[in-house]
């Protein structure tokens, strides 16, 4: 009999409000510890908390991307445990009356296209962070995260292999890119993932016991944590023992799985009302208006980019990485009319121009009109691919424009017959052994020729007449007739002359 495993997870996600979200502190990744705080996030006797309606605004937002039901009324709550990160004693988060709750988000796993429900997304907010090796003997804690404002997204227990674990993942992270709500940096801890598992024999309608993993801080982790605790289940189960329903630490270094309570010392959290706040009340305005700000989700967006403009599957993948390229390969798909051309060179000149200098699409080194402009000068022919993609990195460094740099450069691709044959005349006579060569049928000499003749025109010469006038000289051209090959190659040559400097 197969078994079947069983995940649902609850992710925290810090919203990028930059404060936190009861007082006025900054939040802020690595500043010197216990410098962002006050009276409200330290929990001193008489301060009162006051809510951010930015960061209700973000959680609005994550939950109407995730398609879930908003409550008009939700309630703080306070959750009680004692740990020495938790300067008041509790947390103050949403209990039993969250801001929203039964979405959906769907995901192109491995297998498949899959699709999990939301069970609720919540509002609270961090704790503060114990560090274990700050100072020697003793835990220190730094209060700079107490008070960060979080949403919590939990799913239903809908996913069933780490793979599809991982996809989900990384659709809920775009998706949550896309809406703007938050960086969803791992490394940063402004996403975390607890993912709770359980195993089932295969055609079981009953859950069995689970287990939750935290301390994950990858996405590879998780998903090697889950294959490593679905074996161990499966492997207690089968010698005829029982799953004890227990909290399990992730140790990446270690890549081991160690228990850190059992479901018996698990903290009564007391949860009540919190008197301090009043219950959220969401304004049919405050929605309409953080729904007329959403933009399309990627699922939605790659979608469109497949019908629209014709791209697969794979390059609309690849242009929706993150919204700010999508922006980006849109805009210059309208703007120079070839859908096809702009994503070729957003996925390939582009990335690597941002590769090479570290850059995001939010501040790409050459600009969208800058681009447009650029790939207007390859569809029309003045400038060839290779010259277009010399000009990309010119275009990087300085203000002027493609039209201007090949103007003062004078680098218009040349079709002129005379010139082509001149060129070609030129490395016919310099490499005559391996014209020989290339004529006995040894085929890849061609594009060792048409790269001396490229040289020579310094990227210049347009290279599908150089390819045709060499292989016509050479003897690599059938000269059938009909197959127009060679004509229309002349034509499409003559259409594009321009004077050479
Ligand atoms: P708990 O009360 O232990 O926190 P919840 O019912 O609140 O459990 O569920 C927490 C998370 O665990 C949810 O994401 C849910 O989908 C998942 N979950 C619940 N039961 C199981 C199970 N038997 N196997 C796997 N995941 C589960
Ligand atoms: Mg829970």
């Amino acid at each position: 009999m197969g078994w079947q495993a069983v995940i649902g997870v609850e992710v925290h996600v810090q919203l990028r409000t930059g404060r936190k979200l009861f007082c006025r502190d900054r939040v802020a990744f690595g500043a010197e510890p216990n410098t962002l705080v006050c009276p409200v996030c330290l929990g001193l006797p008489g301060a009162l908390p006051t809510l951010d309606p930015r960061a209700v605004d973000l959680a609005v937002r994550t939950a109407l991307a995730l398609e879930c039901t908003l409550h008009d009324t939700s309630v703080w709550a306070r959750k009680s445990y004692f740990y020495p990160d938790l300067p008041k004693g509790y947390q103050i988060t949403q209990f039993d009356r969250p801001l929203a709750t039964g979405g959906t988000l769907d995901f192109d796993g491995p297998a498949g296209a899959g699709r999990v429900r939301i069970r609720r997304v919540h509002m609270e907010e961090d704790a503060g962070k114990s560090l274990h090796d700050r100072i020697p003997e003793g835990t220190a804690v730094d209060l700079n995260r107490a008070g960060t404002p979080l949403v919590e997204i939990v799913t239903e227990p809908d996913l069933h292999t780490p793979e599809d674990v991982r996809s989900f993942l990384g659709e809920l992270r775009q998706l949550l890119e896309f809406a703007d709500v938050s960086d969803c940096s791992m490394e940063e801890g402004s996403l975390r993932v607890d993912a709770n598992v359980s195993v089932r024999r295969a055609e079981s309608a009953e859950l069995g016991t689970k287990t939750e993993i935290k301390n994950v801080n990858s996405f590879s982790g998780i998903e090697r944590a889950l294959r490593m605790e679905i074996d161990r289940q499966i492997a207690v189960l089968e010698g005829g023992g029982s799953v004890r329903g227990e909290t399990l630490l992730w140790d990446d270094h270690r890549a081991s799985l160690r228990p850190m309570r059992s479901k018996e010392d698990r903290h009564d959290y007391r949860y009540l009302p919190d008197p301090d706040l009043p219950p959220l009340v969401l304004g049919a305005a405050v929605v309409r208006s953080v729904r007329g700000m959403l933009r399309e989700m990627p699922r939605a967006r790659r979608a469109r980019f497949q019908a629209e403009y014709g791209l697969s599957s794979y390059d609309a993948g690849v242009v929706t990485q993150s919204r700010a390229g999508a922006d980006y390969f849109e805009t210059v798909a309208e703007g120079c009319a070839d859908a096809k051309l702009a994503a070729n060179w957003v996925m390939g000149p582009l990335q690597a121009l941002l590769n090479a200098r570290a850059a995001t699409w939010d501040a790409p080194p050459v600009d969208a009109p800058r681009l447009i402009e650029l790939l207007g000068l390859v569809r029309d022919g003045t400038v060839s691919d290779r010259v277009a993609k010399q000009l990309l990195d010119a275009l990087a460094d300085g203000p002027e424009g493609a039209e201007e740099i090949v103007a003062s450069r004078g680098l218009e691709q040349v079709s002129e017959p005379a010139m082509l044959e001149r060129w070609v005349d030129e490395v016919v006579a310099a490499f005559p052994d391996e014209c020989a060569r290339y004529r006995e049928g040894e085929d890849r000499l061609l594009g060792f020729l048409v790269g001396q003749v490229m040289q020579r025109s310094r990227g210049r010469a347009d290279p599908r007449g150089v390819n045709l006038r060499i292989r016509e000289r050479l003897g690599g051209v059938e000269q059938a007739p009909g197959r127009g090959g060679l004509s229309s190659g002349r034509g499409a040559g003559s259409d594009r002359r321009r004077p050479s400097s």
